[in-house]
């Protein structure tokens, strides 16, 4: 039986796995590819979390794809909407027609002598091969069979409903309840608001606050240019406007942390009522930018609290109980409902194994080249998109190197690249530089960074835009041959 080749194998049918497609496939129409998704949908993170308010915390200008506008009027989009806008991209574009569902992949060796990949999947009980000359992998960054919950004594004689955001049941009736939601990350800042309408009262339950931004859900000048300029022209300008705020914030929270402090405080003051404890809820133990910035479109949360559906409770858990939660300080929090908001499992490269000409790729061993390939593994890309800025501004940089790289290869009739590390000045760094309780739970078993170029991590969009779309291929470090 001969085993399926295709040119490109794409892994994940997520926002990144159909830019990617739609990449290759607008480069290259007659290259043969295809995608292997594990679920039996498309839009990864935005099919899977189906909890109320579920909605992106960056603007769609940026967390859209280069290649096709955001319309829409809201900048700051529910999940419905961009799982929507990813279908549709897959679907204009026969993207969908080239994924094979409910494939998960569990390993990936290499053949230098044949200069191919041999992929193997789980399908239906059944281990399936394909081959490939180029692996491209976009599986995101988390678990999907279960988010993080960590084990709070006593939560077996709570006789209310746990929930977990990442597996939120459909007909969960909140309607008049007690909601407490345990959390301070981007998924309590958006179900906190989303949920006090309806339930009786909504806590959020914090070890510690985040720091939360106010902005408009709409983007008054995004739409402004629209109407004058067109879909087209209107998304581009708005795009590099959005990508400059946002530089100008991070870098100003890194150089003038207490400035940016000090706004955020009297923002959130502004919205609060009048001598809301301010230092205990909303006052950060790091500083803005250690950790994602959450969002409150519109002032949604403040909203919340200010009109009495939803409260703020800052301190340890101790256990539940059989109506709610006692804390270390002794105080209770009833609740009908609790929803875990406590975070995602970290995953690298979907959990797939790794072999190259017969020996085990030991990830923390390898180091990351320009944030997308590994040292020593030939022909294989990663997605992981910026934790500072839209995921999908790196994800689309990374689908322009792919093109760029292999239209070198093509040029020069090589069949195989691999970057190469060989020089004892680089020093290791983390590949996710970032303080959050789910990347440090987890960071030691993926591959590193380096302390120079190209094995540096960027973090900067404008930098990347130059050194992905017009920096040199062939730099030295990566290394090509024919077979
Ligand atoms: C609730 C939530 C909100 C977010 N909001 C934002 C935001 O506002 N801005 C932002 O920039 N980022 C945000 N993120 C990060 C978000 O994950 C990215 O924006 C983006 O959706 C990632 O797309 P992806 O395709 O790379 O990964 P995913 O969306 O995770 O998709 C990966 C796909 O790969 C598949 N897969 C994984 N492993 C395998 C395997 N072994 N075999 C086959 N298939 C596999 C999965 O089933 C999935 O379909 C958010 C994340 C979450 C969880």
């Amino acid at each position: 039986m001969t085993t399926e080749h295709v040119d490109v194998l794409i892994i994940g049918a997520g926002l990144s796995g159909i830019g990617a497609a739609h990449h290759i496939h607008s480069a290259f129409p007659r290259r043969t590819y295809a995608i292997l998704e594990a679920r039996e949908a498309i839009g990864g993170t935005w099919d899977l979390f189906r909890y109320p308010g579920v909605r992106s915390d960056s603007d769609m200008h940026t967390l859209g794809y280069r290649f096709r506008p955001w319309t829409q009027a809201k900048s700051i989009a529910d999940g419905p909407s961009i799982l929507e806008y990813i279908r549709q991209t897959a679907a204009d574009a026969g993207i969908d027609r080239h994924i094979r569902f409910s494939h998960r992949v569990v390993k990936a060796s290499w053949s230098t002598e044949e200069s191919k990949w041999t992929v193997t999947a789980e399908h239906d009980g059944k281990q399936v091969e394909l081959t490939t000359s180029f692996l491209y992998l976009c599986t995101g960054y988390y678990h999907y069979e279960a988010g993080h919950t960590p084990e709070f004594p006593g939560m077996s004689q709570f006789g209310g409903t746990v929930v977990h955001p990442q597996h939120w049941p459909a007909d969960l009736d909140y309607k008049g309840k007690k909601v407490v939601v345990i959390g301070s990350g981007a998924t309590a800042v958006t179900l906190v608001p989303a949920m006090a309408s309806d339930a009786e009262h909504v806590t959020m339950l914090q070890r510690s606050p985040s720091y939360i931004a106010t902005m408009p859900g709409e983007d008054k000048i995004a739409n402004r240019l629209r109407e004058l300029l067109g879909n087209r022209r209107a998304y581009s300008i708005t795009r590099w406007k959005n990508v400059a705020v946002a530089t100008l914030i991070y870098q100003l929270s890194r150089r003038r942390p207490g400035l940016v402090k000090s706004l955020l405080r009297k923002a959130a003051a502004r919205q609060l009522p009048r001598d809301y404890d301010i230092d205990t809820h909303f006052t950060p133990r790091y500083q803005p930018w250690d950790q994602r910035l959450c969002l409150a479109p519109d002032g949604d949360i403040f909203r919340a609290i200010r009109r009495g559906r939803a409260s703020v409770v800052t301190g340890h858990i101790r256990e539940f109980t059989p109506t709610g939660i006692r804390l270390e300080s002794g105080s209770t929090v009833d609740a009908d409902i609790v929803v875990t908001a406590t975070g995602l499992r970290l995953l690298v490269f979907g959990g797939m194994r790794l072999i190259v000409d017969g020996d085990d790729v030991k990830l923390p061993e390898t180091m990351a080249y320009k944030g997308m390939m590994l040292s020593g593994v030939p022909n294989f890309v990663f997605t992981i998109g910026y934790t500072n800025a839209s995921w999908t501004l790196k994800a689309d940089l990374v689908s322009e190197y792919v093109v760029r790289l292999l239209r070198h290869m093509d040029a020069h009739g090589y069949s195989r690249c691999v970057p190469t590390n060989d020089d004892p000045t680089v020093t290791e760094q983390p590949l996710l530089d970032f303080q959050a309780g789910y990347v440090l739970r987890a960071i030691h078993e993926f591959p590193k960074a380096g302390s120079r170029a190209p094995w540096q991590l960027g973090m900067s969009y404008a930098h990347d835009v130059v050194n992905l779309r017009f920096g040199k291929i062939d730099d030295g470090a990566m290394r090509f041959a024919r077979t």
